[in-house]
């Protein structure tokens, strides 16, 4: 029998032999009452254990009863046997997860929404020298107080990470990144980028070092290459044709030599940090009559630069940025062909655009073309007297002015190369409504 049938049935017979009694003293519903009082304290007294056992303060209702609230009680303590056995998994869990997550060689903050620290692992000791668990709900900008870190969590931007020198292990470079989860809630990442940061130190100098040394007897060997030259007319005839290759070859090297050392300066830094302001559209103007010459009537140039514009820069850089993408423009053009500049705001962005009608590129070459001596046909950007780092210069140099290079093109059509300047960076351009603010000199 189900317990509420049984309990159906009890509370039946109650009410019958309470009644028959109370009728029997002609009083039938005064043993109604009573029988119904009798039942409902029961049930009270019941309720009353079962409370008392849940608060973990009395005995458990089943012993061996098989009324409604044993069948209750039994209920209670299957949930509660889930319950416990639910939270023994995920303690084993966490268990585990705190285990993997020490073993971590990044150092790994949970920070709340208010930029407290909620948990962090051994590697974030260790790299950070956080102290448990006394630095567990301390402001993080607290402990980490390098101005870099404090602006990077204020800006709220969080794309990329942010690099320090530890302040608790000063040998160290760190990079830290924050990552937002959950309900705002944020992870901060610390990976030791030391070594990283040496090998490229040490990459840099090697290149930069070379390129000097290598400067000077180069300088020597083309002197003498010019002076037997000057004699060949005379007294060396038969020399004149391998000499005039030996010239060609040292001022190869000798440019290629200056665009290593232009690139390893440009790699310094990835912002410019000594900002005048340049007169752009003068500066275009020089690039473009340089061009001309080097274009000798084959390619037509077509010049569009609206004035005045003028942006925050560093003069040098911008004109290494318009040489090589307007002599890229010549070089790769076949004759007859032609070649624009132009300037024009778009938006609340300045784009100098480099367009020709040349042989063009293939888009499976795009993503690579900035690449330290990439070239889609090496034998031809030989001859045409390339070095192959003049579009990762025009990057870099761009990159440090906080400009975007998009490059379109289609092969046998032409190609475009689009120069794009933040708003910030641009002083003076037509219908631009205020100026760029103080230029930091
Ligand atoms: P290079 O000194 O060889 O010209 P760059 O870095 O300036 O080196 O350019 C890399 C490669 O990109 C070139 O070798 C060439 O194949 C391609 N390229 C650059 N500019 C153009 C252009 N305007 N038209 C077609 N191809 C180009």
């Amino acid at each position: 029998m189900s317990p509420w049938n049984r309990e159906f049935w009890r509370l039946a017979l109650l009410l019958a032999v309470t009644g028959g009694m109370a009728a029997l003293a002609g009083e039938p519903a005064w043993g109604l009452c009573a029988g119904l009082a009798v039942y409902l304290s029961w049930h009270l007294w019941q309720l009353r254990r079962l409370e008392l056992w849940l608060a973990g303060r009395g005995k458990r209702l089943n012993d061996g009863r098989q009324d409604i609230w044993a069948e209750v009680a039994a209920q209670v303590l299957r949930i509660k046997r889930r319950s416990q056995k639910r939270k023994r998994r995920l303690s084993l869990i966490l268990k585990q997860f705190l285990r993997s997550t020490a073993a971590l060689p990044d150092g790994t903050v949970v920070l709340s929404a208010d930029s407290r620290i909620v948990w962090f692992n051994q590697s974030a000791q260790r790299l950070l020298g956080l102290r448990a668990p006394q630095d567990n709900g301390q402001w993080v900008a607290n402990l980490i107080r390098t101005p870099a870190f404090i602006r990077y969590l204020d800006s709220g931007n969080y794309d990329e990470a942010v690099e320090i020198i530890s302040s608790h292990m000063p040998e160290c470079t760190l990079s830290l990144q924050i990552i937002p989860y959950g309900e705002d809630q944020r992870l901060l990442v610390i990976r030791d980028v030391t070594r990283e940061r040496r090998l490229d130190r040490v990459r840099k100098d090697f290149v930069a070092n070379a390129s000097h040394e290598l400067r000077t007897p180069l300088t020597v060997l083309s002197g003498y290459v010019e002076t037997l030259l000057g004699e060949a007319e005379e007294e060396l005839a038969s020399w004149s044709a391998p000499l005039a290759a030996m010239r060609e070859q040292t001022a190869r090297m000798e440019q290629l030599l200056s665009d290593l050392l232009l690139l390893s300066h440009l790699d310094e830094s990835p912002r410019v940090m000594l900002l005048r302001p340049v007169d752009l559209a003068a500066l275009l103007r020089r690039c473009c009559a340089e061009a001309s010459r080097l274009a000798a009537g084959q390619v037509t140039l077509q010049v569009k630069i609206a004035e005045p514009l003028v942006l925050r820069g560093v003069e040098s850089e911008l004109r290494s940025v318009f040489d090589n993408l307007l002599s890229n423009a010549i070089k790769y053009t076949v004759p007859g062909g032609a070649v624009h500049l132009e300037t024009a705001m778009v938006g609340e962005e300045l784009e100098v655009v480099v367009a020709d009608t040349g042989i063009g590129i293939a888009p499976e070459h795009l993503p690579r073309l900035t690449e330290r001596f990439y070239r889609v046909d090496s034998g031809r950007a030989r001859e045409q007297g390339g070095t192959g780092l003049g579009l990762a210069i025009v990057k870099h140099a761009l990159q440090r002015h906080e400009a975007q290079l998009m490059i379109e093109s289609r092969l046998g059509i032409g190609s475009r190369f689009i120069c794009r300047f933040p708003r910030d960076r641009v002083l003076e351009a037509p219908g631009l409504s205020d100026c760029g603010g103080s230029i930091p000199v």
